[in-house]
């Protein structure tokens, strides 16, 4: 073999450590979490939790196939993160059930250039879902924690429109307002006006409201062009209380 050889077998070998390099730390930056990953317990969660509960939007369906659940939650659930119910995401908190996720989210009947603001990032999951039909997410939490945890992941998922504040929901999210839809992840008692007020006329809230010890109702408002408030009780469900001094 020749010098010239040997020369050109080493820069290979460089290259092929260089790149093995590269993917083994690209891993390290989001621990466990490759997006691509179970595609198929994806499409069977699309399949079998929420069209076959009666969950028709397209544009829904393809957002829910498109968001890497298994990325939101802690490690240790990972292989449970298509399953049909709500998982631990630490601070006693909990990333809802997928189909309440589908459900909450074409209920608002989004169009591509809405702005949305949801009350509850928790992991930014159903944040992530809402990116991929609107244009812009406005998204409150308010353990400090989870805010951060959630702005990290969703950065280095690649969202672009979606924003995150640590803060107290009650309040909504004004400099930004009003909103086309509101969407709120945890349960007051009581629908708070701030974020009544924060409704574009013509938008769509959707919220679960009762007290800890109560039966929820997962509740859809809509406000009219005059500026009217209509609701309509779509469900009983079980969310995490609102937090917060009000
Ligand atoms: N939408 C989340 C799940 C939310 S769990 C997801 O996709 O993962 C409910 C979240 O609401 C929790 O993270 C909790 O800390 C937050 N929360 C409770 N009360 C709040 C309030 N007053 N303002 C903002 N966030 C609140």
């Amino acid at each position: 073999m020749n010098t010239r050889m040997l020369r050109i077998l080493w820069a290979g070998l460089f290259l092929v450590l260089g790149f093995c390099a590269k993917e083994a730390f690209a891993s390290e930056d989001t621990p466990g979490c490759r997006p691509e990953r179970y595609a198929k317990e994806r499409e069977k969660m699309v399949r079998e939790q929420i069209q076959a509960r009666g969950v028709k939007d397209g544009s829904v369906l393809r957002a829910m196939r498109g968001v890497a659940r298994h990325c939101f939650v802690p490690g240790e659930y990972r292989d449970e993160a298509y399953d049909d119910h709500p998982i631990p995401i630490g601070q006693g908190q909990t990333i809802s059930q997928p189909y309440i996720v589908a459900l909450m989210t074409e209920l608002l009947q989004l169009k591509p250039g809405d702005r949305v603001l949801e009350i509850g990032t928790g992991s930014g999951y159903q944040a992530a879902v809402l990116a991929g039909l609107v244009g812009r997410v406005f998204t409150v939490e308010i353990s400090p924690a989870l805010a951060q945890e959630a702005g990290a992941r969703l950065k280095s998922l690649g969202y672009k429109n979606i924003r995150v504040r640590r803060g107290d929901g009650y309040l909504g999210w004004n400099e930004h307002a009003p909103f086309d839809a509101i969407i709120v992840t945890a349960a007051p008692r009581e629908i708070p006006p701030p974020l009544l007020q924060q409704l574009k006329p013509g938008g769509r809230m959707c919220i679960p409201v009762g007290g800890r010890y109560q039966v929820q109702q997962l509740t859809l408002i809509e406000k009219g062009r005059d500026g009217s408030i209509s609701k309509r009780a779509v469900l009983p469900v079980r969310f995490v209380p609102f937090l917060g001094e009000h």
